[in-house]
């Protein structure tokens, strides 16, 4: 019996609606090979939505959302919105689609795909078979601590802000985290500052209680200032990691540099029930906006990742992962990752070169 997957599409702004369109073909062909029928519903986020409501999250956008069975967001935020008061900036819109989603666990892949080994600034024999993936908390920590502030304080001022995790809170993210391990090389390192900082401690106690209830994964931790060391140093040591909110921030921004190509990071971020959001890493870049200049391959990562993590479709996000494969063998790059001796190729262009693959 055909399985239906109801899916909530946000193109958002700049090549946002070029690159959701390539993933949504995409979909399309994989739905037709494995008997899965996804029901696409289109609602604007970011600056579409601010020009249409005044609202970048307009309660009905958040509504579809959670109605759906996944969300598959492209990209938010242009020059045209940049010098609007931050409640009605894009970027607000993302934040709150985090926010009523309850989405507190952020997955990033930084793998290195051999055909784009050049991209990267560091050496060949550093980053060859790099396959890591950063499991950020994503609604705790730092960034949402209370009290938080800037004081006038005795003639100077003071600006604090409060670092603080709940054990369940930490619990949470560690489950994630140890299931993708398990599902991936069954190593997890948990990054944290436990040398200085009691929340760290804190951290650290409940990661090491957890790993009682997994068995199979090797637990490991480290502290952030050597984390960011090595990976720089030795990435390849590396299969999954876990950690906060700011230093995950940092981490995985970090993680995914290794790789030396905007265009090619998807990421999935995850709440406890109900629908996740699945997008790439870059913005709307739009310096290339409506020029069919795009790389679409971050977002049909993302659409892979969609399929594994949101609707435990493996088979289709490895199909979508093996077509993206074979046209980077087959040479064709998009203007972000081209280079000598390779076809260059558009948005639509590599679109239709993934359908073929596919077919
Ligand atoms: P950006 O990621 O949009 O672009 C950085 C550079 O990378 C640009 O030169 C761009 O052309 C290029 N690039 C990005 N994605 C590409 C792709 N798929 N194919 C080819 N080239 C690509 O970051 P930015 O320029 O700092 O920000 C532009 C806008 O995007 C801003 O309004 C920013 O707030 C917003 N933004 C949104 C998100 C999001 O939606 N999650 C994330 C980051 C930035």
């Amino acid at each position: 019996m055909t399985q239906q997957f109801r899916i909530t599409l946000l193109p958002g702004d700049g090549i946002g609606p070029e690159i959701i369109a390539v993933a949504v073909d995409v979909l399309n062909a994989v739905g037709a090979k494995l008997d899965l029928q996804f029901v696409f519903t289109e609602a604007p986020i970011g600056g579409c939505a601010i020009d249409a409501t005044g609202n970048p999250l307009p309660d009905e956008t958040l509504e579809t959302c959670r109605q759906s069975d996944a969300v598959l967001l492209a990209a938010i935020g242009g020059y045209k919105w940049d010098s609007l008061p931050r409640a009605q900036r894009p970027e607000t819109g993302l934040l709150g689609l985090r926010a009523g989603l309850s989405l507190f666990a952020n997955l990033r892949p930084a793998i290195i795909l051999p055909q784009l080994i050049d991209a990267s600034s560091l050496k060949r024999d550093v980053i060859e078979g790099v396959d890591i993936m950063v499991v950020r908390e994503l609604t705790g920590g730092i960034y949402f601590g209370q009290p938080r502030g800037v004081f006038d304080a005795e003639g100077d001022q003071r600006g604090f802000n409060t670092m603080v995790y709940h054990g369940s809170e930490v619990d949470r993210i560690g489950r994630v985290a140890f299931e993708a391990a398990q599902k991936r090389q069954g190593r997890l390192c948990s990054v944290d500052k436990a040398n200085v900082l009691e929340v760290s401690q804190l951290w650290r106690d409940r990661i090491t209680a957890l790993a009682t209830e997994y068995t199979d994964v090797e637990l490991s931790h480290m502290y952030v200032d050597n984390a960011a060391m090595q990976l720089l140093r030795w990435p390849k040591q590396f299969d999954t990691i876990v950690t906060g909110n700011l230093f995950g921030d940092i981490l995985s921004d970090a993680a995914a540099m290794l790789t030396g190509s905007i265009g090619m990071l998807p990421s999935a971020s995850l709440g406890a029930s109900g629908p996740g959001v699945f997008e790439p890493v870059h913005g709307s870049a739009p310096d290339i906006a409506g020029e069919d200049k795009a790389n679409p391959l971050a977002q049909v990562l993302s659409a892979a990742m969609m399929l594994r993590y949101g609707l435990s479709q493996p088979e289709g996000a490895a199909m979508i992962e093996t077509a993206v494969d074979t046209v980077l063998d087959q040479g064709y790059r998009t203007g972000d990752i081209m280079a000598e001796g390779m076809t260059a190729v558009g948005c639509k262009a590599m679109g239709q070169a993934l359908l073929k693959a596919l077919n």
